[in-house]
């Protein structure tokens, strides 16, 4: 099934909706690879007003605040449980139905713990099956609150990946889930790309991320100016994390801000005074963008890492469970986004 038809079959579920069909304004959220996609999409969904939302997103994290339309709706993520409902939100997951098999000889454990990301979670069963039927036992575990199919890794939470096994198979595009597991656990961790058929040891990817994340630590260490940030995104907000960070700063006679910001970008954070940052918000910003910020950018624990609170022998990975209710209610002056049940 090609991305079109995956598509034409997303509309055709939200179509059926009863949300969809009382609606007139329909918001849409597309996903960067999706965002080419916008005349299908209006030819399909004819009859209703359609807006396109062009700020980018990367989760279900990130339920703007409502604006003057009746449902959003959001493509390639699902539900945050821990969130709460979005009454108006309507989540199409995209999952793909790709016909693929693992190849046995390849996966070097006698058990492993099974993960993937949204879009193959709904393939785990059958993966289970398949490597249970050639004698690989199988833990395939839902995660905490923070995700919702069995099995299922998010940027920040690996939670599923937490189970029984010699080694943890991950099921995926792009190594960046896999990445995460490979740096909160001590267990080898095997990627598998359904598209391209690849098996992927993410060992020395790890080895080679974490020299990274030691320079960082590093330099942090010996830095003295500190900005911390705080997302305002509903489903990324830690501001009593970021105080915490700014008590630790002060304890060690460091000086620092709080800067609350949607879009994380180098160009926003450029003019302030800091010679490091403490990244609050999603983790993928420290981990995937390290490069594009021009002062260097560590997670809280990382911070903690740096002023000896923290062993540094074993790193620990960012991960978000709860986030703060603060953010979403008073703090930011608005409601929990209007329209959250
Ligand atoms: S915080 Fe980042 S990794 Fe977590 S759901 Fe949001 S975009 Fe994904």
């Amino acid at each position: 099934m090609n991305i079109d038809e995956l598509l034409l079959n997303e509309l055709n579920r939200l179509k059926k909706m009863d949300k969809y069909l009382q609606s007139k304004i329909v918001a849409i959220q597309l996903p960067e690879g999706l965002k080419t996609k916008v005349d299908l999409i209006s030819n399909e969904l004819k009859g209703k007003d359609i807006i396109f939302l062009g700020d980018p997103f990367w989760g279900a994290c990130d339920i703007p605040p409502k604006g003057n339309y009746d449902i959003l709706v959001q493509f390639g993520h699902s539900i945050i449980p821990n969130l709460g409902e979005f009454g108006h939100v309507i989540f199409l997951e995209m999952q793909k139905e790709l016909e693929f098999n693992i190849d046995i000889s390849k996966i070097p454990f006698k058990s492993v713990v099974l993960t993937s990301n949204v879009t193959y979670s709904n393939q785990l069963i059958r993966v289970k099956d398949e490597l249970e039927r050639n004698g690989i036992r199988v833990d395939l575990r839902r995660g905490d609150s923070r995700v919702f199919y069995p099995g299922q890794i998010l940027g920040c939470n690996i939670s599923a990946a937490r189970g029984n096994g010699e080694g943890i198979l991950f099921i995926g595009e792009g190594l960046f889930h896999p990445l995460g597991i490979a740096l909160a656990l001590d267990k080898p961790v095997l990627s598998f790309n359904p598209v391209t058929n690849e098996y992927v040891d993410m060992e020395p990817i790890k080895k080679k991320f974490l020299k990274q994340r030691y320079a960082a630590i590093d330099i942090s260490s010996r830095a003295n100016n500190f900005g911390i940030i705080v997302s305002s995104k509903i489903g990324q907000v830690r501001y009593t994390l970021a105080k915490k960070a700014q008590e630790m700063l002060m304890k060690h006679g460091k000086r620092s801000f709080i800067v609350v910001m949607d879009l994380i970008r180098n160009e926003e954070i450029i003019n302030f005074p800091a010679d490091v940052y403490v990244n609050t918000a999603c983790p993928r910003v420290t981990i995937e963008d390290y490069s594009t910020f021009s002062k260097p950018i560590i997670t809280f624990y990382e911070l903690s890492m740096a002023l000896g609170e923290k062993d540094k022998s074993k790193y620990i990975l960012d991960e978000i469970s709860l986030v703060d209710e603060i953010g979403s209610v008073s703090f930011w002056g608005r409601d929990k986004s209007p329209g959250h049940n």
